[in-house]
């Protein structure tokens, strides 16, 4: 007998968009292979877990079939692209998922060997020793580690894109889309302990047209292929790349394998790397509805159907659906006709209950940990919610139930969730024991700092509890909590990776 080995599937997405025929597959497979829930990912991915080995096969079929895969959701390529996911909200958003979606089909991998795994395909090749010709842009040994792409529309950085290996901020004018300014060597991730690693937030380096975008995409992976640490992993990622060279040298890298150069970056200005709930006019006549989802976690439970009212809403909707950066969804491009159907659908299954929280808690974000994922020193999605009941005792007797306050939470400083960008984050020690960190920009421009480490749920409210209040009595008008405690002392502003140590 072999022992029930049990899997987690995560499905390439790119820009989080889906059909509602997609959906239900999904929902169906949930349930049929997996624990009977679904996980919408920080990266605008789906996450399927519970999925025993000997199901794992017919699984990825079926979401082959209805064209998602699961090839480059995880290992050393380029993962799924993120995009602002309201394409509908104007031509500017539609133009930059589809770019999305080229940068994502030209990075993807294209050995044949998952066909032949998991899709039972012809056999392609019989060696793939020599691997760089399977692979024209990885080679034969793929990149060091893992590559991040997201593609901001401004003024919504909720892509986090200084977050990304490579960034692309899209450009505006006069209500087209000209072009994108480059990001280079953000990350999130860092080891607890080893000051050689460290959160980073990508720099902009230039400005590129769309028909560019390709071009620039596969140079900087190329790059990396070519320079990046491939003896110690844990300093593998590009931004220690770019680091350890200098970002003058990056650029007089990729200006040399382009054969031409970046234009100057263009003005742009992020307010904010959050979710705007309900429902939104689209520029093109149809309506799209955001809906807050608790940890990006879909599932019936006793007092909430979810997952059914997904499934009922996905029956009818000719629309699609979009995972956000922020784990929530959006029931997008509905028409007017559909429109009323959906809202009552929405409100008989508690859809649109996410409405009365807190602001701090449709703002938080968290990475799933345990049980499932191997790495965790300390719980998250399981645990946040009730921290967040505490807290929002705390503001509601601060007056600041509605004001949004960017909080972040991770079980390990793999930092899934990035936490860096949180104004207020806890990234786990152990069980039941978190660094404490504040101070990141509201938009995603600036890291947090450390404020206490190894503590516990009582030190977190002591602690929080006078600064909450503090904030509430003594903030400049429009000042958001990332920047009061900033200006109070609490910590000092981080504004390279390279300082978040000192
Ligand atoms: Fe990612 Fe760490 Fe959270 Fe696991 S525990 S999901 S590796 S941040």
């Amino acid at each position: 007998l072999e022992p029930a080995y049990q899997f987690m599937l995560r499905v390439v997405i790119p820009g989080g968009v889906m059909t509602s025929a997609q959906w239900l597959v999904m929902d169906d497979l949930a349930h049929k292979y997996g624990n009977g829930t679904l996980r919408i990912t920080t990266r605008q991915a789906f996450q399927m877990h519970g999925v025993l080995k000997w199901n794992l096969k017919k699984t990825i079929r079926s979401i082959n079939d209805t064209l998602m895969t699961t090839l480059a959701a995880c290992g050393d390529v380029n993962r799924n692209v993120m995009s602002n996911p309201n394409p509908y909200q104007s031509e500017v958003h539609a133009e930059v998922y589809e770019w999305a979606r080229k940068v994502s089909d030209h990075l993807s991998p294209r050995t044949p060997a998952y066909h032949e795994i998991w899709l039972d395909g012809e056999k392609v090749v019989d060696s793939l020793a020599d691997g760089a010709e399977v692979e024209p842009i990885y080679g034969p040994v793929y990149l060091p580690r893992k590559f991040k792409i997201g593609m901001a529309v401004p003024p919504s950085n909720d892509v986090d894109v200084f977050s990304q290996d490579l960034g692309f901020i899209a450009i505006i004018e006069e209500g087209k889309l000209v072009g994108f300014n480059v990001s280079v060597g953000g990350g999130m991730g860092m080891t607890h302990g080893d000051t050689s690693t460290y959160p980073q937030l990508g720099r902009v380096i230039g400005f590129c047209r769309p028909e560019q975008l390709l071009d620039v995409s596969e140079k900087t992976v190329t790059i990396q292929r070519d320079y990046g640490n491939r003896s110690v992993r844990k300093n593998a990622r590009f931004k220690y790349t770019i680091d350890r060279h200098g970002i003058e040298w990056f650029v007089s890298e990729l200006h040399e394998r382009l054969g031409w150069q970046l234009e100057a970056a263009r003005a742009y200005h992020f307010d904010h790397n959050g979710e705007r709930y309900g429902w939104v006019k689209g520029t093109n006549g149809k309506w799209n509805l955001s809906l807050y989802i608790q940890s990006g976690r879909i599932h019936d439970e006793d007092n909430n159907a979810l997952m059914t009212g997904l499934r009922e809403i996905a029956k009818i909707h000719t629309g699609d659906f979009r995972l956000t950066p922020n784990q929530n969804l959006i029931i997008a491009n509905v028409s007017s006709t559909k429109k009323g159907k959906i809202t009552e659908l929405a409100k008989q299954y508690g859809l649109t209950d996410g409405a009365h929280h807190s602001a701090l808690r449709r703002s938080a974000l968290s990475c799933v940990a345990f049980p499932t994922c191997g790495l965790a020193m300390a719980e998250a999605e399981r645990y946040l919610p009730s921290l967040l009941d505490k807290l929002e005792v705390i503001l509601d007797k601060a007056g600041l139930r509605d004001e949004e306050i960017n909080i972040r939470m991770t079980g390990c400083p793999n930092s899934c969730a990035r936490p860096a960008l949180g104004e207020i984050s806890f990234i786990g020690k152990s069980l039941g024991r978190y660094n404490m960190y504040l101070g990141a920009g509201f938009a995603g421009d600036r890291l947090n700092k450390i404020y206490k480490e190894n503590v516990d749920e009582t030190e977190i409210l002591e602690i929080l509890e006078p600064i909450i209040h503090q904030y509430a009595a003594e903030r400049n008008n429009g000042e958001h909590f990332g920047d009061f405690v900033i200006r109070a002392g609490y910590v000092k502003a981080v504004t390279n990776g390279l300082n978040f140590h000192d």
